[in-house]
């Protein structure tokens, strides 16, 4: 094997690599990948060997939508809670939004405290998005440099007063400003005029909700983000997409050069609005989980690439905000720990494979911040792994989840792909479901 002392090694009969997926073991010394070999290879004297059959090793996932809301609202989700989560559901980093936390992630100092306070709770690696608000344009490049991996605003109200959205004027503002240092800006996009628009009816039917997030909304303020990005030659990130109908604007937008990402969600890629019961607010988010035959074109656009990715936007609150009224309860939705299972479930059935997965939830997302250690089963980079059984399945409980507050649009669904464990820089954090130590780096962004 390599020359470095190598200290594990883990092999599979399905090992997940960029060039597909074959029969190996992976070398690991100093938390990283050092060697890729046939899976027969010799055991260097030393070296721990972990046998996982035919169980797959892949790459541990990479999810880049989290709200930890720690500090300030700590009874919706913390460190401790999110970071057990996504290790117990095979994801080894997360990267946190700058919102619902107290204070919001919109200065240096804020950063720091929110920092602080994630050190020492962290079971998976941890990086943060900065804020853009209307009043923090001056903000943006000392948190670029302090190294949040990119900056998150609102086009319409965010649900919390302290995190504001930027009118057309101010996204401009902002948008020059990141572009002028070289960052990425990820955007809530549903425009305020629609929704104000738009019917709103109090009570528990879901399509009364459904009439109150238009499609409109998204296509629209997709739309002025499209004409922002190439006027200014802008990277930009729009986040949980849900309309179909803006699909098309977006491939132009790629096939012109405009430097656009898109990603979706487990929520809007598995669950549909026809299966939505009335008063379960549980299924509630902004925008919304949409029809069937929406969701078959989401799919569509992953297969084609016009959807780069998939994350989780796992938004929780405490179970007292989820009331049966949909036009008031808290809209988010909790899947952290279920989002590859989920996933996996929809795709397996779509014809889909695991490498597909892999790419949207581990590849993607990764190169989408800029973490170039992470997101693939490859020399040099870190020796982040989940095993799954993609073959098994298993009925959601919500006791089982490792989130501060249980309450999950999943309850009661069988899944297929259990996570046998998960490990970070060569060391396991969860063990079928259960996590170990709180072993997580904090990361900033390094280019
Ligand atoms: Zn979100």
């Amino acid at each position: 094997m390599a020359d470095v002392a190598v200290e594990l090694v883990l092999r599979s009969t399905r090992v997940i690599t960029p060039e597909g997926t074959r029969a190996a073991s992976v070398a690991v010394a100093g938390g990283k990948i050092t060697a890729v070999l046939a899976y027969e290879a010799e055991v260097p004297a030393g070296a721990r060997l972990e046998d996982f059959g035919d169980d797959v090793l892949l790459p541990g996932l990479v999810d880049t939508h989290v709200h930890v809301n720690d500090p300030g609202r700590t009874e919706w989700e913390g460190f401790w809670t999110a970071t057990r989560a996504a290790a117990a559901g095979g994801i080894t980093t997360i990267l946190d939004m700058p919102l619902n936390s107290l204070p919001p992630t919109t200065t240096t100092d804020n950063l720091r405290v929110k920092q602080e306070v994630a050190r020492a709770k962290a079971h998976v690696d941890v990086g943060f998005w900065g804020g853009a608000l209307p009043d923090n344009v001056k903000d943006l490049a000392p948190l670029h440099d302090a190294g949040v991996y990119g900056f998150k605003c609102f086009l319409s109200p965010s649900g919390v007063d302290e995190f504001p959205e930027l009118d057309q004027e101010q996204l401009a503002t902002s948008l020059a400003e990141i572009t002028g240092f070289g960052g990425l800006l990820i955007v809530h996009a549903e425009d305020p005029h629609h929704l104000d628009a738009a019917p709103v009816v109090p009570g528990p039917k879901y399509a009364d909700f459904l009439a109150s997030r238009p499609r409109d909304a998204e296509n629209t303020a997709i739309g002025n983000l499209i004409a922002q990005a190439k006027r200014l030659n802008a990277r930009v990130h729009v986040l949980h997409l849900s309309s179909s109908d803006a699909l098309p604007l977006i491939a132009a937008a790629k096939a012109e050069g405009v430097r656009i990402t898109v990603e979706s969600c487990p929520h809007y890629l598995t669950l549909t609005a026809e299966e939505v019961p009335d008063g379960a607010s549980e299924f509630k988010c902004c925008p919304p989980i949409r029809e069937a035959a929406n969701q078959d074109l989401l799919w569509d656009a992953l297969a084609d690439g016009t959807i780069d990715c998939i994350v989780s936007d796992h938004s929780p609150s405490t179970a007292d905000l989820k009331t049966s009224d949909f036009s008031t309860a808290w809209g988010g939705i909790s899947s952290l720990q279920l989002g590859l299972p989920a996933i996996w479930t929809e795709a397996r059935r779509r014809g889909r494979t695991l490498e597909d997965v892999v790419r949207w939830m581990s590849a993607a997302p990764a190169e989408l911040a800029g973490l170039s250690r992470k997101g693939a089963i490859e020399v040099g980079r870190d020796a982040d792994f989940a095993v799954l059984a993609p073959e098994e399945t298993f009925t959601v409980d919500p006791a089982e989840l490792h989130h501060r507050n249980r309450v999950t649009a999943y309850a009661g669904k069988t899944l297929h792909g259990v996570v046998k464990s998960t490990w970070l820089r060569g060391t396991q954090i969860a063990d079928h479901g259960t996590p170990t130590e709180p072993t997580g780096l904090l990361l900033e962004r390094q280019n």
